[in-house]
């Protein structure tokens, strides 16, 4: 789950990580005092859950209360569209307003889990700010990335080995190692999936201070975080996805038009393969998992045909738990209850396979159950 910078930053600083001292607003009038309360020069940042606000227009040093609350107004109430969003952009509902910060230079630093080490893995760049993303593809000698041993823990070691590669002093290097065992600490203690400092920025003064501070949480932890749960903002969601992990189904929105339904992640997987095999895209990661209702089912199926960019829809289910017969039964009643314009291919195999077929050939609804997989393919790329 994704939260807010500032909320970030609160968890930063509650382990020790310097961040400016400021608040969120919800109000210009607000931006305006809070930026009085910092003696003036301020800057107004939008509170989204997404990257890139720089270059995008959501971040401005202002000089004084009034031009707070001016670029707040701009702000509040309005879509901010990134590079990381949707064309739709997400709703600024909050801004923070913080102490600026005297950049002397721009650091990256993050912490996330390297799936392929098993590992935390923390990256760092000298080169850190807005264009990490092209540092990364153009010149990735200059990313650094050291991996913490998880049996071991963060040592000493490390800070001084980041800290190296950074280029920074002696003295900057011993802060920057405190810096960064707060950082692991809070990535294990609240059991995080990522935090990102960009910019970690070199004051004139030769201090660090956290200038951005974005955190993702592990949504499979927050039973011992619930803490955590509290941060979440809803409207920041994909209204499909957050229907979706409502009602117990995994979903991914995704930018095709062929809206796909299956059992299993490894099947949703080869699906959205063949999908792709036949010269069409996938709309949608949805998994309604092996042991599935026909509740979840329909539920399932009535988020994909709601999405306005699924011109087909492509069923996959290979029946163990959740037999053949369950799925054919929440499709059809699904089905009966909205309005389905896209065609659907079923491709059912596995336990009660034929009871499905049958149900869903004598249903009456506009299906076309296909034989297997290939056929399936051959479906989606004819159909429509
Ligand atoms: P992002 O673009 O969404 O990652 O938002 P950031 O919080 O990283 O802000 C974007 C850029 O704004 C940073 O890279 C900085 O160059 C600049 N910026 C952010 N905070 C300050 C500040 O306090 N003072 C100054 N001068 N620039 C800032
Ligand atoms: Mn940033």
């Amino acid at each position: 789950m994704k939260i807010h910078e500032y909320q970030a930053k609160e968890i930063l600083r509650s382990f020790g990580v310097a961040v400016p001292n400021g608040r969120v607003a919800a109000t210009p009038e607000e931006a305006g005092a809070i930026a009085q309360e910092l003696g003036g020069r301020a800057v107004v940042k939008a509170q989204v859950h997404a990257g890139g606000r720089g270059k995008a227009g959501g971040v401005r040093v202002v000089s004084g209360p009034d031009e707070a609350a001016e670029f707040a107004r701009g702000l509040l109430g309005g879509n901010l569209v990134t590079a990381q969003t949707g064309p739709q952009g997400v709703p600024v509902n909050t801004v923070l307003v913080e102490e600026p910060v005297d950049i002397a230079q721009e650091l990256y630093l993050s912490v996330t889990v390297d799936g392929a080490a098993k590992a935390p893995v923390i990256i760092a760049s000298a080169a850190g700010g807005m264009e990490i993303e092209e540092i990364a593809e153009h010149s990735p000698e200059k990313i650094t990335q050291v991996h913490i041993d998880p049996l071991i823990g963060y040592q000493p070691f490390i800070g001084r080995r980041v800290a190296a590669a950074l280029g920074l002093d002696a003295a900057q290097g011993r802060a920057f190692g405190a810096l960064l065992g707060g950082l692991i600490r809070a990535f294990s203690e609240k059991d995080l999936s990522m935090i990102e400092i960009n910019p970690l920025v070199v004051t004139g003064e030769g201090a660090l201070l956290a200038a951005d501070g974005k955190i993702n949480t592990d949504e499979n932890a927050h039973f011992r975080h619930r803490d955590l749960l509290d941060l979440r903002d809803a409207e920041q969601e994909d209204p499909l996805e957050r229907v979706a992990n409502e009602r117990g189904v995994q979903y991914v929105k995704l930018d095709g038009d062929v809206g796909c339904m299956v059992n299993g992640a490894g099947l949703a997987m080869a699906t959205m393969d063949v999908i792709s095999q036949v010269g069409h895209a996938p709309a949608n990661f949805l998994d309604v998992g092996g042991g599935g209702s026909e509740e979840q089912v329909a539920e399932a199926f009535k988020i994909i045909v709601s999405d306005p960019d699924v011109k087909k829809v492509l069923i996959n289910v290979f029946g163990g738990i959740l037999r053949c017969d369950v799925v054919a039964n929440g499709i059809v009643s699904a089905y009966r209850e909205v309005d389905v314009k896209a065609p659907i291919i079923v491709r059912m195999t596995g336990t009660n396979a034929d009871e499905g077929a049958e149900i869903l050939n004598s249903s009456g609804i506009l299906v076309a159950v296909a034989a297997d997989l290939n056929d399936a393919a051959a479906k989606v790329a004819e159909i429509g």
